[in-house]
């Protein structure tokens, strides 16, 4: 399975920030010793890819360094060129993913990525770049060149971060070609949510039972109202019981229990799946990198699946 990393593109961070950058290599290290993972470098997204989402005016000001103090406070980083660089490699690590998957791997993943709190025209919590949207409008011009005059490729955008999608939304909310699902603690950051295609809020406090059920009924909804030809998942980690911003109370086998369903659903249906990180704030760094390494687990017996199939 291809995973795609750009975890040495280092962001250097001032003494004591909260975002923990260290997980990204570590989750790298973790994978290199899992049997059936292809790692590689991912690419940079162009100037004109970051456009199918951002407005030209954002990407310069990122690309420039011109952002202003207000802006690098709201996404949390402060600006380097090291920054920018290591934005466009994570979007290019989830386009590369969501190509490759859908060539007939089936299955493919970015190790960082899901910043969904990226809007057209401004970061926000720690994401610069939305790289779900950008990937979603990408493989659908690719799409468009391959297969016209067929019609529009749709993607699903299954967002299972504890955090509202809220860029992902605001993107996409005059769009019928991308379905926009969040499932998502009602009291956690964003406090003024976008509404996607499809919100699930959760109570504080929710636990496995309720959790899966919650989500059991999203899918279903999904299979109601949409017909993907391509899923990018948003396998956060942050439910996970031991987070410290995410409030939920969501154990280990629980987001296993999650991630399965979401990869047997699109296995089901031989919808090809991109999956990205999104959050993970473990009190213990451990606690993330263990959901993470699950997420993976789970990913390649479904990988395997798909390479059976093809032959
Ligand atoms: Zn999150």
């Amino acid at each position: 399975m291809h995973v795609y990393y750009a975890d040495h593109f280092v962001l250097p961070l001032p003494q004591g920030h909260r975002f923990p950058m260290a997980k990204y290599g570590l989750l790298r290290q973790r994978l290199d010793g899992l049997p059936g993972v292809s790692l590689a470098e991912a690419l940079p997204a162009t100037d004109g890819e970051l456009a199918l989402a951002h407005t030209p005016a954002y990407i310069a000001a990122v690309r420039n360094g011109t952002l202003s103090a207000a802006a690098q406070r709201e996404i949390g980083f402060p600006w380097s060129p090291a920054m920018a660089e290591r934005a466009r490699r994570s979007v290019g690590a989830t386009v590369q993913a969501c190509r490759i998957a859908m060539a007939g791997d089936g299955l493919a993943a970015n190790i960082a990525g899901g910043t969904h709190h990226a809007y057209a025209d401004k970061g926000s919590g720690f994401c610069v770049f939305n790289d779900s949207a950008v990937a979603a409008r990408l493989m659908q011009a690719e799409h468009a060149r391959r297969q016209r005059p067929a019609g529009v490729l749709r993607v699903a955008i299954i967002d299972l971060d504890v955090h509202q999608g809220n860029g992902t939304a605001s993107i996409f909310a005059r769009d019928e070609s991308v379905f926009t699902l969040s499932l998502h603690g009602a009291r956690n950051f964003p406090f003024r949510k976008e509404p996607s295609d499809l919100d699930v809020e959760l109570p504080d406090g929710c636990a496995d039972a309720e959790y899966l059920e919650a989500l059991e009924q999203a899918l279903n909804e999904l299979e109601r109202r949409f017909d993907p030809g391509l899923i990018i998942y948003l396998a956060g980690a942050d439910p996970h019981e031991g987070d410290r911003l995410g409030r939920l109370k969501i154990s280990y086998d629980g987001l296993e229990a999650r991630d399965r369903r979401v990869m047997d659903w699109a296995w089901q249906r031989r919808v090809p799946l991109a999956f990205s990180m999104a959050g993970g704030y473990g009190t213990d760094i451990e606690t993330t990198l263990t959901v993470q390494t699950n997420t993976y687990r789970v990913a390649l017996d479904y990988h395997a699946r798909w390479q059976r199939s093809r032959t």
